[in-house]
């Protein structure tokens, strides 16, 4: 691992800007998949903020059928909270079959949907749930927060079909055009049509080129940054002055 400085927050609002001070901070909660990956270098943080010590955070409170979950809750305390077994007892069972007890005293569910891996349990449990994912400045439905990810799923997969003619590329890259869609679709029950089609194709071409630059080692020029910024600029103010 390289030379990392740690930040303990205990707000979120000491989090947020620990995050704007330093060059390229990232949040850690149960660094159950970030330690990891730092420790085979394939990413090196200037600072980790560390988001497990954040009263606001953490807990799941059930009133009536409304539930919240905080970020920083490790799927451990899921998986027991009796309250939400009342009411919703698949995402307690789902909880208690995440990794082993390792993982799931110290991995959160805030760290699984901030990592936005599509094979994980929570992500699909947020879809199905209909789940309203908050964040420090705004609040996404969860087919709107996913469905840009298989955008650029597929996009990038499509690379790897060398035209069709590789059958694993190509079955996951229709099944994750089928889902993006179908997640868009979803999407366009709560926004404009013309927002949930701007974010929808927003997120896949930052995404892509994002992952065209990291992974491909395309060309990282201020100009194209610049281009792509506006991109990001656009989504947020569609999806700002939408509401
Ligand atoms: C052996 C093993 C088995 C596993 N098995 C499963 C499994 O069966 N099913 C499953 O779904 N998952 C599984 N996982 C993943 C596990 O659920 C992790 O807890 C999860 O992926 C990440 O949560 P974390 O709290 O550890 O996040 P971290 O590793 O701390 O962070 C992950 C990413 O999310 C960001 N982040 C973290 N918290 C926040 C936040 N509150 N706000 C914004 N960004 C944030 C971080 O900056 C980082 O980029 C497994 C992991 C391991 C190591």
């Amino acid at each position: 691992m390289y030379q990392t400085t740690y930040h303990r927050a205990s707000s979120v609002d000491e989090a947020v800007k620990l995050l704007s001070q330093a060059d390229d901070a990232k949040f850690v909660s149960g660094g159950q998949t970030l330690i990891p990956t730092m420790k085979q270098r394939l990413a090196a943080p200037s600072d980790l903020i560390d988001l497990r010590h954040i009263p606001e955070l953490k807990g799941v409170s059930v009133s009536g059928t409304m539930v919240r979950i905080g970020a920083a809750t490790p799927h451990a305390q899921v998986a027991g909270n009796e309250a939400l077994k009342a009411v919703c007892p698949a995402l307690c069972k789902l909880a208690s079959h995440i990794g082993d007890p390792h993982v799931r005293h110290m991995g959160t569910l805030g760290g699984s949907i901030a990592n936005n891996d599509p094979a994980a349990d929570y992500p699909a449990a947020m879809l199905a749930l209909k789940a309203t994912i908050h964040t420090s400045k705004r609040d996404i439905a969860a087919d709107e927060f996913f469905a840009g990810l298989f955008e650029i799923g597929w996009a990038v997969g499509l690379k790897y079909t060398e035209g069709f003619t590789r059958l694993l590329p190509t079955s996951l890259t229709v099944a994750a055009m089928a889902i993006s869609v179908g997640l868009l679709a979803a999407a366009m029950r709560s926004l404009p049509l013309g927002t949930a089609y701007a974010i929808w194709t927003g997120i896949g071409a930052v995404g892509v080129a994002a992952f065209g630059i990291l992974v491909f080692g395309e060309s990282a020029s201020p100009a194209r940054l610049a281009c792509i910024a506006m991109i990001v600029g656009g989504v947020v103010g569609l999806k700002l002055v939408s509401g």
